[in-house]
């Protein structure tokens, strides 16, 4: 299939006018200029897309998307409140409900360009509706204990749907992960065990770490509501143990308990950090995930991303919870990581083309998958998108890098492609899951949550 366009942005090298991108086996197998590319391959289907950029698929390196029934659900509230009413609300859904959820969050991730993400979840919801929609993911099992005798047997059960998700998982779209809970609901134990685990078993670690001011006083000082109150989970409550402090950043804390010690760790959010913390994410290799619209939306705080960008970090940008940011939209989370960046820190001001990176060479180098997908280069495999130029907002345009940055949104994509498999066309969906149904489930999940 040849696509079209008249802009082409490789992410690799220079954005161009009037190109085409040869896409064979699921693979991208040329790049250059329509004209030529219409000559060498005269009997090629072609797709032509008009004013609009073709460019790699964004990558999302933080989801929750079995949360996407909960959006609008618990508004206007900070970090901590927030946190704990979604917890207290999971109680209510059984498995069905978090995949239905989960495949919501899927589709409306490939309707707006998002080819691969990177969900925590216990459930596992999200690794049967990427399944289902077609797109690229890497699922990491959460698992957390917080009395230090639960920790093996947490640790056994994680294992144990690992293993089964592995079975279950196309390997040529889905990488099964693990990821320790949160510092503030989990022995430190944990994280020794999961990079054990990992290390072991070759797999990815994510984690969320340092952010919030809450989760910082508590992890240094051991004082803040996470100290006091009981936290819910969706395994049930828990009462947290006496904490001392521990006099540490959380970051320090992690890297304590062994945390950074396997290949492949991406730490999310990284808000409440120093030079010294950013040091040892760089010396250990820790790739960063910041959600900028998440952590704006419950008052967690900023992410420096232009320290992140100065020590050279492996980084990229994720949506998170579909319950704080109410859209799964990643134009808006570069959009608002740029602005809020610039606004702080105007002497390293950040232009659109950092964010565009950020959004997708990026995401893959933090995942570790960039040999496959983040760019548009012969021989990596066809997860592309065409963004539409054309409309009010983004009219006129001479700079496609700018155009997607600055003016437009997941609404404005046109085509998402995954694996050389075209799963959206401008309303018209080609996956094998329901749309219409998913949307009738949700809208029922909902009636669960009231109150
Ligand atoms: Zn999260």
């Amino acid at each position: 299939m040849l696509l079209c366009a008249q802009y082409i942005v490789p992410i690799a090298s220079e954005p161009f006018q009037r190109g085409a991108v040869l896409v064979r086996d699921g693979a991208i197998a040329d790049v250059g200029p329509a004209d030529i590319l219409r000559t060498r391959y005269p009997e090629e289907e072609t797709k032509d897309f008009g004013m609009a950029v073709l460019m790699p698929g964004l990558v999302d390196l933080h989801t929750h998307t079995e949360n996407s029934v909960f959006r609008g659900i618990v508004h206007d509230v900070p970090y901590t409140t927030w946190v704990r009413a979604v917890a207290e609300k999971s109680g209510a859904l059984e498995t069905h409900d978090w995949r239905d959820s989960a495949m919501l969050g899927c589709l409306e991730a490939v309707s707006s360009g998002i080819t691969c993400i990177a969900d925590i979840t216990a459930t596992g919801a999200a690794g049967y509706a990427t399944d289902k929609v077609g797109m690229r993911s890497v699922i990491y099992r959460e698992v957390g204990a917080m009395d230090q005798r639960r920790i093996d047997y947490a640790m056994r059960v994680a294992a144990n749907d690992i293993a089964h998700w592995q079975e279950l998982a196309d390997p040529a779209r889905m990488t099964i992960g693990i990821a320790p809970a949160a510092i503030y609901t989990c022995h430190p134990g944990v994280f020794t065990k999961v990079s054990e685990f990992a290390r072991k078993q070759n797999l990815p670690v994510a984690m969320h770490l340092a952010g919030s001011r809450e989760e910082y006083q508590f992890v240094k000082r051991g004082s803040s509501p996470f100290a006091v109150h009981t936290m819910g989970s969706k395994r049930g409550y828990v009462e947290i143990p006496p904490w001392l402090p521990t006099g540490v950043s959380p970051v320090r804390y992690a890297l304590n308990w062994g945390a950074f010690e396997s290949d492949n760790v991406m730490a999310i959010h990284c808000i409440h950090i120093d030079d010294d913390d950013i040091k040892k994410l760089k010396e250990y290799d820790v790739a960063v995930a910041s959600c900028p619209r998440c952590s704006a939306q419950l008052g967690m705080g900023l992410p420096p991303i232009s320290e992140f960008l100065r020590a050279r970090l492996r980084f990229g940008f994720g949506t998170d919870s579909p319950a704080a940011t109410d859209s799964i939209d990643m134009f808006n989370e570069m959009r608002l990581g740029m602005l809020l960046q610039r606004a702080v820190s105007p002497d390293t001001f950040l232009d659109s083309t950092t964010l565009l990176e950020a959004a997708t060479i990026g995401g893959a180098r933090a995942l570790k998958l960039d040999h496959l997908i983040g760019s548009l280069e012969i021989g990596k495999r066809a997860d592309i998108i065409a963004v539409d130029l054309s409309g009010s907002h983004q009219t006129p345009t001479n700079d496609p890098v700018s155009a997607v940055v600055n003016t437009s949104n997941g609404s404005d994509v046109l085509m998402t492609m995954v694996e050389g498999n075209v799963l959206f066309e401008k309303n018209h969906w080609h996956v094998e899951a329901d749309v219409a149904h998913t949307i009738a489930r949700v809208i029922e999940i909902r009636g669960k949550l009231r109150g």
